[in-house]
């Protein structure tokens, strides 16, 4: 049985384990980074197939991602993420019909945001008059946790409680409850949809921004990341599975791996998802409510056509299973004359067990129907990639069974997207999960 120490062990190479390494590392302290996939990147990662460089699922960042941001600049690769200086959002449905929020960059948030709903075709004004009560609801929850009876709404609940139209509610709160929450409005609980909206609307305007990243997912950040944490002597290992925590008086002192080898370290951070981590034997004292968390799916498409179909960076789908659709040839500055589109279904609970073909049939329905000139083009590759367990499935009461990022027991600090951030589940909160274990450990 093979045995080496170091000062901090972190289980996991996506986000959240990577700026917990990199941040300690930077502070001088010899890291160790253990992965089990051979891939590079986490759950937000890109791999190539004939020719096509395909993100596992688009990844839409946003202005307020402070800890991403700071994360990106530290290793260096910064400028591969583009911040978009408008926040317009163009949204089609079946037949071609449009509409665009398009909040004014030069007013203050949040009336920037309450411009851009004003300006809603498909939405009267009697029903706009409901932004009043969201307005005060969510000014009244500018800071803190969430009110336990809030909570336990579901978005589509808390919504309706405010007297927002349910043609409101389909036509800008849903698409964006879904992309924020990967769950639909009727399982969601308010909460993270909440704390994503004042943090994206109602801090700064900046933080509305919206932002993608210019190359391939593992490219934006895991092997910079990688080089950064190896130039200071530490290591990152993949292809090495944990399968328990070694504890001694009270105090986790190490890792065991499915190859026999053990790690032991001052201090240990597991950035494992829920449902990864209950599966290692672990100290009777980690056991808890987080056990009981569940993932939520997506599905992303990426279809090379022989044409260009849109002009937009991204468009949202109303009334269609696919909920977005990403120009990748104008986000990555690609070559034409063809064009790549990234396509999203969020909360793919229903069309996770399909096969690949009928997933590409769905897509391409709700794209002839909603994209004028999409049924001309010719798919010449595409490629469905299916992740069961996407996200954090943000049901009501699940908050409370997100434990703190940076707490354990002893030697041992728990991170990752799904603890309790005060944000949903995204790379802002695994970032931001990462820093806070960093400074514990
Ligand atoms: C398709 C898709 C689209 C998404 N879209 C967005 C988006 O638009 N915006 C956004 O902000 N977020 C999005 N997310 C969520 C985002 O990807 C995650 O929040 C983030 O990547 C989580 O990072 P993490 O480090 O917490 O977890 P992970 O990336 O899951 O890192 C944990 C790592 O632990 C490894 N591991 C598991 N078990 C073991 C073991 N036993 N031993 C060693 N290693 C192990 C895993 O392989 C993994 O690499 C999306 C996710 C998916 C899947």
């Amino acid at each position: 049985m093979a045995s080496d120490k170091t000062d901090a062990l972190i289980l996991g190479g996506g986000f959240a384990g990577l700026v917990c390494a990199v941040c300690l590392a930077e502070k001088g302290r010899k890291v160790l980074v253990l992965e089990k996939k051979t891939h590079r990147g986490g759950r937000a990662y890109s791999f190539e197939e004939n020719g096509l460089d395909i993100d596992n699922g688009q990844h839409l960042f946003m202005g307020c991602y402070r800890a991403t941001r700071r994360f990106l600049k530290t290793i260096g690769t910064q400028d591969r993420l583009e911040i978009y200086e408008d926040m317009i959002v163009d949204y089609i449905e079946p037949g071609g019909k449009k509409d665009r929020l398009d909040c004014p960059s030069w007013l203050p948030a949040p009336y920037h945001l309450a411009a851009g709903l004003l300006g809603l075709k498909g939405v009267s004004l009697k029903e706009k008059t409901a932004l009043f009560a969201f307005d005060l609801a969510l000014k009244a929850m500018k800071v803190g946790p969430i009110p336990q009876d809030v909570e336990k709404m579901t978005v589509r609940g808390w919504l309706s409680s405010l007297d927002i139209s349910r043609n409101f509610q389909n036509r800008f709160f849903d698409p964006a409850a879904i992309g924020i929450l990967n769950e639909r409005p009727e399982i969601a609980s308010s909460a993270g949809f909440i704390q994503a909206l004042r943090e994206i609307f109602f801090s700064d305007r900046g933080s509305s921004k919206f932002a993608l990243a210019k190359t391939g997912l593992s490219d934006l950040y895991a092997d910079a990341a990688r080089d950064f944490i190896e130039k200071r002597e530490g290591r990152v290992i993949s292809t090495a599975k944990a399968v328990g925590l070694i504890e001694e008086g009270g105090r986790v002192v190490g890792v065991k791996t499915d190859m026999d080898s053990r790690f032991t370290a001052d201090h240990i951070v597991s950035t494992l998802p829920p449902w990864e981590l209950k599966k290692l034997d672990l100290p009777a004292a980690l056991h808890g409510p987080w056990e009981d968390l569940a993932p939520a799916p997506i599905i992303g498409v990426t279809l090379l056509l022989d044409r260009p179909v849109m002009s937009e960076r991204f468009v949202g789908l109303l009334n269609a299973q696919t909920h977005w659709v990403f120009n990748r040839s104008r986000i990555m500055g690609l070559p034409g004359p063809g064009q790549v589109l990234s396509v999203v279904i969020s909360g793919a609970h229903e069309q996770i067990g399909r096969l690949p073909e009928k997933i590409r049939q769905t897509v391409v329905g709700d794209l002839s129907a909603c994209l004028p000139g999409f049924s001309l083009a010719k798919i010449v590759r595409w490629k469905v990639v299916k992740e069961p367990f996407a996200t954090l499935s943000p049901t009501p009461g699940s908050e409370a069974k997100r434990p703190e990022p940076g707490t354990g027991m002893p030697g041992f600090s728990f991170a990752g997207d799904w603890t309790r951030t005060g944000l949903p589940a995204t790379i802002e909160s695994a970032c931001v999960s990462g820093y806070a274990a960093a400074s514990r450990a």
